[in-house]
């Protein structure tokens, strides 16, 4: 093996994607003595290092960074012989073994895959989103909200996802203002308290976001309530949008049974319709999103290879 054409070199797995499922499923298939390659896209810690505080992981009773954790994540699975490469998925074969994976850097061959390539925030698809992103309109208050200081933002969404970001966003903003589309927050109940008694929090319900205006900067949105019609004007510096999650799942289309949604279908052991190809996070799951639930999924999903190639044997 040592001398063979690194070319043509066949890895036993090779992980694609390094948030919590990939680096989990690392971890795992380092300590079966599998030397894992990860590919791991441009996040390294995947969506949950956009986080400024992970509260619901088990273990940090505290709360832990979500770059942070990523980070942890990775130390221990390389401890135990996790190799990683930066760099993009741009296309996959499955149709043979051993699995051709395509990079934009490289090719490798490998005889099991685990896809743990995570989801893609949703946009709202309104006039001025597109052409103001970077520009005041963003999907990450831990990126950018250090940019609205003192400044007025708005928030898109009810979950957990626009309800948590809404508070963060308070320690730089002047006032937040949440405008979602229904009468009630679909987040859950610690954090709707925590919104209803922040005082720099304000928010419009049954409200739509019907265009972002500004020409090379955000300077307010034009919402429309959802009952009466009637559209108003809110200034705002920066809008956050946070209305959900679209799997990255599109080179794997004909190739791998995906779900009307568009997620991964996998069997409780992670196994999708290939055999030899695994799958685990938000790859599969529309329904929890949960970094624990990621980061186990990911742990069965690199147990399940591993019994693979040894029944390969
Ligand atoms: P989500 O729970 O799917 O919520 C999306 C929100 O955006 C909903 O309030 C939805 O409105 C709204 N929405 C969707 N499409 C819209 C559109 N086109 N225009 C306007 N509003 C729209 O997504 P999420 O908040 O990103 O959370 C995803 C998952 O991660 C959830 O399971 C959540 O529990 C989990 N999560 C957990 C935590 C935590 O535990 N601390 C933190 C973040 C995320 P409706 O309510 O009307 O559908």
């Amino acid at each position: 093996m040592e001398n063979m054409d690194e070319e043509r070199k066949i890895e036993s797995v090779v992980i694609l994607g390094a948030g919590p499922a990939g680096l989990s499923a690392a971890l795992y298939a380092a300590r079966a003595e599998l030397a894992p390659l990860v590919i791991t896209g441009m996040q390294l810690g995947g969506q949950a290092a956009l986080t400024h505080q992970i509260e619901n992981y088990p273990g940090f009773p505290e709360g832990i960074g979500g770059a942070e954790l990523g980070d942890l994540f990775k130390q221990q699975a390389e401890r135990f012989g996790a190799r990683f490469e930066f760099d993009i998925v741009t296309e996959v074969n499955f149709a043979q073994t051993p699995f051709c994976i395509k990079t934009y850097h490289r090719e490798y061959l490998t005889e099991a895959v685990i896809i743990a390539t995570g989801a893609d925030p949703v946009h709202l698809n309104v006039p001025g989103e597109k052409e103001l992103t970077g520009k005041g309109v963003s999907y990450c208050a831990t990126c950018d909200g250090w940019f609205f200081k003192q400044k007025n933002v708005v928030v898109v969404g009810g979950g957990d996802s626009a309800l948590e970001e809404a508070i963060f966003l308070t320690k730089f903003a002047a006032k937040v203002i949440i405008i979602h589309r229904r009468n009630a927050f679909r987040a859950g109940a610690i954090l709707q308290t925590r919104v209803r008694e922040n005082p720099k929090i304000e928010y419009l319900m049954e409200s739509v976001v019907k265009k972002i205006n500004g020409s090379d900067k955000v300077t307010s949105v034009t919402i429309q309530h959802v009952k009466s019609g009637a559209q108003s004007e809110i200034l705002a510096d920066g809008v956050f949008i946070f209305i959900g999650h679209t799997p990255n799942n599109d080179i794997y289309k004909g190739q791998l049974v995906l779900d009307e949604k568009g997620y991964i279908k996998v069997d409780e052991k992670m196994r999708t319709s290939v055999k030899g190809v695994f799958a685990s996070g938000e790859a599969v799951d529309a329904e929890f999103k949960q970094v624990v639930i990621s980061a186990g999924m990911g742990a069965s999903a690199a147990i399940s290879a591993g019994r693979y190639l040894e029944s390969l044997d």
